[in-house]
């Protein structure tokens, strides 16, 4: 079957001052009906911009999709109008955001504002959606959920205004939910509480959920599959457990000895700096920092997407995976 989501060589470029920055420089991905998928990277990684993309969310000008195709649920979402997206948009397509607050509005009640979602979509009658609405309160854990409907999102704490935004982001039953850095500002047991929230409704609502984060913590507790993203390019991709089990770029190594546990013992971040997003280095954007680096990795292009161990699901873009080239000389060094 069809992915639900197809994306094909994205390219979304940013026109400012300092130059063209290519924030997301075709990326390629699909996310299946009903799985998660994670994309993981440090800040500046272009993971936000591909996941803003997807509806057309980032700012025009200065963005611009420069390439490629979106396909959702078998429409190219990169030739439609503004209006067509616009409707898609918070019906089919809901997004959730790290800060609750943007997606609330401070003048109008919660409820009021579901009620509001819910009949900019669907043809029910106002005490129908507020039914629904309460419904959906509940279902996200907001206790006392029909007193709490007509309060003000300054009523709500910062945890549970993420609940009823998650709330309104489900109001309209989405195929997809773009979910990025939702759980980041808030603390690891409301944290744990809203994964654990996002799994049980995904299953509840058979959506698919695209979920951007810098933390492999939580990729590892929620992902079917996952995109490493690294300087506006996809360095790794493949199932979950493929991913933890054969980290196979070293990009995707390094981030996952950051992880407490694993690797020599916990270092907290990656060695030396992002790139210059208006002047990324030519060959793999990775190779600054990469240990392994050689010196096909310093010219041309980023090299292309290669199989790992022949399987075409769990793909990266290293030089050692290339026809001829050695993949031992990346993952001996922690072979068990
Ligand atoms: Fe490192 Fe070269 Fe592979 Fe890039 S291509 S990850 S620089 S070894």
């Amino acid at each position: 079957t069809e992915p639900l989501l197809s994306i094909r060589d994205l390219r979304t470029v940013f026109h400012t001052d300092e130059g063209l920055v290519r924030a997301v420089d075709g990326v390629s991905f699909d996310v299946d009906r009903g799985e998660t998928v994670c994309l993981v990277g440090e800040s500046g990684s272009g993971k936000t911009v591909t996941g803003e993309s997807i509806t057309r969310l980032i700012r025009m000008p200065p963005g611009e999709i420069a390439g490629g195709e979106i396909v959702f649920d078998g429409r190219d979402l990169t030739t439609l109008s503004e209006d067509e997206l616009r409707a898609l948009r918070g019906d089919r397509i809901a997004h959730v955001f790290q800060n609750p607050q943007g997606a609330l509005n401070p003048v109008y009640t919660v409820g009021w504002q579901i009620v509001e979602a819910i009949q900019l979509h669907q043809d029910v009658s106002r005490s129908e959606a507020r039914s629904r609405g309460i419904d959906l309160l509940d279902r996200v854990g907001i206790p006392e959920a029909t007193r709490r409907f007509d309060d003000y999102p300054h009523e709500f704490s910062g945890g549970m205004k993420q609940r009823v935004s998650l709330a309104m982001a489900l109001a309209t039953n989405p195929d997809l939910l773009i979910a990025d850095e939702p759980t980041t500002a808030l603390d690891v047991t409301i944290q744990n509480q809203i994964l654990d929230l996002l799994r049980e409704l995904q299953a509840e609502f058979d959506m698919s959920i695209l979920l951007i984060t810098h933390d492999l913590g939580v990729v590892a507790e929620v992902a079917d599959r996952v995109v490493v993203m690294y300087a506006g390019k996809v360095m790794e991709r493949g199932d979950v457990f493929d991913l933890f089990e054969r980290p196979s770029h070293p990009y995707t190594r390094a981030l996952l000895d950051c992880l407490p546990g694993r690797g020599d013992g916990g270092a907290s971040s990656i060695g030396g700096k992002l790139p210059s997003p208006t002047d990324p280095p030519d060959g793999c954007r990775f190779h600054p920092r990469c240990e392994y680096a050689v010196d096909a990795c310093r010219e041309g292009d980023q090299p292309p997407a290669c199989a790992v161990d022949g399987d075409e699901d769990h793909v990266v873009s290293c030089v050692h995976y290339e026809p001829g080239g050695d993949p031992s000389i990346v993952r001996d060094e922690e072979a068990m």
